[in-house]
């Protein structure tokens, strides 16, 4: 019955919502959609439609919402779930753009219950339960950035969601079956000490130094290259390019190869 019954939504919301061709045409040119055919697409599209049906989008200080930015939004988060599905996204609902950077004032427990002061200006940030919160001129600045370094809020703030759904922030999103955590642990941890090291030595790196602030960092950024320069990424890290592939299930290096 609930099968049935979701089965029934799906297709209902598919029939009945549209994005407007004029943005789709527009918003399929993005970088990090380099190389998708056409049935993936496709598969794309039905993905924007159903998320922006379950999931609220609202403007802060008064930033008024239009479809471009709401399909700009959902397009790059369901790149991330394109060959996973959007119940990886079941855990919040609202998404919160704010026109520029924001300012972060809060007190929040870390896991051993110590209580720490968040304070600071962010172009993102992403909570469990919701709200993801996004800056609109970060997201802006995306399609007019180089292609390397690779930068993509968007990518970023969504990947930390995939991340929090296994034992918190930390790096390690839910493995699927084919994969080995053994092999996640031992890729990211010694890639990631060894970046620590660069980074502490002020030497240049080949990712965002922000990537240093902690594995979960590591994990998004890494995320966003991923998606944003797959052929680098592959490149110089092909044992993570290998692990993100596995677990996104996506090969945008060969997409990217191929066109
Ligand atoms: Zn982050």
């Amino acid at each position: 019955m609930s099968w049935y019954f979701n089965q029934w939504r799906r297709n209902h919301i598919l029939r009945h919502e549209a994005i407007p061709e004029i943005i789709w045409q527009k918003l399929i040119h993005l970088r990090c959609l380099k190389g998708l055919r056409l049935e993936d697409l496709q598969r794309l599209h039905e993905l924007v439609l159903l998320f922006l049906h379950i999931k609220v989008i609202n403007g802060a200080h008064d930033l008024e919402i239009t479809d471009e930015m709401r399909v700009t939004i959902a397009i790059q988060a369901c790149i991330l779930i394109l060959n996973l599905d959007l119940e990886y996204y079941d855990n919040w609902i609202e998404i919160i753009v704010y026109p520029g950077e924001f300012i972060l004032d809060y007190d929040y427990a870390d896991d051993t219950g110590v209580v720490h002061h968040a304070h600071g200006i962010a172009s993102g940030e992403a909570w469990h339960r919701g709200p993801v919160i996004l800056s609109w001129q970060d997201i802006a600045h995306t399609a007019h950035s180089p292609p390397f370094p690779a930068r993509n809020v968007i990518i970023h703030e969504f990947a930390h969601t995939l991340d929090m759904l296994y034992e918190g922030a930390n790096g390690c999103p839910p493995l699927h079956v084919n994969m080995s955590a053994l092999t996640w642990h031992d890729v990211f941890s010694q890639h990631y000490t060894s970046f620590c090291e660069l980074v502490d030595a002020e030497q240049e790196t080949l990712i965002d130094p922000y990537a240093a602030e902690s594995p979960a960092e590591f994990f998004a950024v890494l995320s966003e290259v991923f998606f944003e320069s797959p052929l680098i990424l592959q490149q110089h890290l092909p044992a993570i390019y290998e692990q993100l592939a596995l677990f996104y299930r996506q090969n945008p290096a060969e997409r990217w190869a191929n066109t």
